[in-house]
């Protein structure tokens, strides 16, 4: 009991040193002779300089005193990235592996995230991120999950979205398990109060009413696959299993085009999670499990990640899922042709997926799925803007916008690839060079190997 305490006492205050080492000033920044990344256009500028004081960007020409100069001739300079399906981990697992996970994805450009799974801690963890008192991006949260363990009755389900309105979550969380009277009770109280929702598409639901409701976006292009089976076919309305994997010898690409059309509609913006099903689809587990980036990955959670991916190989074949991931692609493509949103997302640190380093995995898959790097840049970028409609704080680079920015050794646009090649990342104005974000990540992974 007392080697505990002590433990915990020694824990926290290394931490607490620890954030006040990353809690410098703000300082103003020039990046000299920069191009700029246009996702919308897909162009890059001439070379210039671009100065930041106070958080936000100053008008061009701007020279101000005192200033870190950032040398970045033949550098790109791109908005930061927001990853719109991601987890924050709960208060119970501790402050390190939260400030880990936050550190992980800022290091990787991301400088806003969409916490799909809250918790009063999160309220607090939001406001402390968005007064820089921690390093870590720009977070968003749900509320605690909506299914049916949750809810026993479309009241209850009323009064769970009203409370969640009251104490300030940013959406409520849909997951598997409702009905539809349950779920229209939910919908229609939100709406009245104005409060997004979005997540999971139930199958007692199914994709019609969703589609035919405000719900904000589906998330893992749930609800999708049961579509895709004709009401003649044998599988169709049976088990689906795994985002409906179970039906994937029923579904006819042929239906595809329509059922895009129908969700540009809607206007519901979807995020495909794409990269997650496939690296358990079709993933080598032995190269997935081999890439650098699992350092950062406490040895516990891979285990759990190697024992989660078992279970969900064991019902399925390698065919199934090259062929799942297959129409899954199509479905991507087409929903992007049809002028549906798309927005970034890849449920890190869900099984296999490594907080940061998944959504560069999940923009290829995109590129993969027939969109330009651009249109890719653009789902987590200008997408995001608009789905807010908070043109000054997503994919902006103009005067007055805030600084949230990712410097680049090279092009994305020509490759999307070169997204990895983040020489510094900005948040609000506060700068993160590569030096300071690998010390920061060496930190991460002297952790997750148990040496710190
Ligand atoms: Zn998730």
């Amino acid at each position: 009991m007392k080697m505990k305490s002590f433990h915990l006492l020694f824990t926290s205050l290394a931490l607490i040193s620890q954030l006040a080492a990353h809690a410098e000033t703000r300082s103003t920044v020039i990046f000299e002779q920069v191009r700029l990344v246009d996702v919308a256009s897909g162009q890059v500028s001439a070379p210039a300089d671009l100065a930041v004081a106070s958080g936000r960007i100053l008008p061009a020409g701007s020279e101000p005193a005192d200033a870190i100069r950032v040398s970045a001739a033949g550098k790109y300079l791109m908005p930061g990235l927001a990853e719109m399906h991601a987890h924050v981990p709960p208060e119970r697992v501790g402050a390190q592996q939260i400030h880990d996970t936050l550190v992980l994805y800022l290091a990787h450009g991301i400088t806003t995230i969409r916490g799909m799974l809250g918790e009063p801690s999160h309220l607090v963890l939001r406001q402390r991120l968005a007064a820089g008192e921690l390093p870590g991006p720009r977070l968003i949260t749900s509320g605690p999950s909506f299914n049916n363990r949750t809810i026993a009755s479309p009241a209850a389900a009323a009064e769970r979205a009203r409370s969640q309105a009251e104490a300030g979550y940013d959406l409520l969380k849909l997951h598997p398990g409702l009905w539809p009277d349950a779920f229209a009770a939910i919908a229609e109280t939100a709406d009245a109060l104005g409060m997004a929702y979005s997540g999971h598409v139930s199958v007692a639901v199914g994709l019609d009413r969703v589609l035919a409701s405000r719900q904000g976006s589906i998330d893992h292009l749930d609800g999708y696959g049961q579509q895709l089976v004709p009401p003649d076919h044998p599988l169709h309305g049976t088990y689906p299993g795994l985002f409906a994997i179970n039906l994937v010898e029923g579904m006819d690409p042929d239906l595809i085009p329509e059922l895009a059309r129908r969700t540009a509609e809607s206007g519901i913006a979807n995020v495909p999670t794409q990269s997650l099903i496939e690296n358990w689809a079709i993933g080598d587990l032995d190269a997935l499990m081999a890439r650098p980036a699992m350092r950062w990955i406490p040895e516990a959670t891979q285990a759990q990640w190697l024992e989660g991916i078992d279970r969900i190989r064991a019902g399925t074949s390698p065919e199934q899922g090259e062929r799942f991931v297959e129409i899954r692609r199509a479905l991507i493509g087409a929903l992007h042709e049809a002028g549906a949103v798309l927005l970034l997302g890849a449920d890190a640190p869900q099984i296999l997926n490594i907080p940061g380093d998944a959504i560069h995995h999940e923009l290829e898959t995109y590129v993969a799925s027939g969109l330009s790097p651009a249109e890719a840049l653009a789902t987590g970028t200008v997408n995001v803007a608009r789905y807010f409609d908070q043109s000054d704080r997503y994919a902006c680079l103009q005067s007055g916008c805030i600084a949230d920015l990712v410097l680049l050794d090279a092009n994305p646009l020509d490759d999307i690839r070169n997204s990895r090649e983040i020489e510094g990342v900005m948040r609000a104005g506060r700068w993160f060079d590569r030096q300071t974000l690998d010390r920061m990540l060496e930190e991460v992974a002297a952790r997750a190997a148990g040496k710190s």
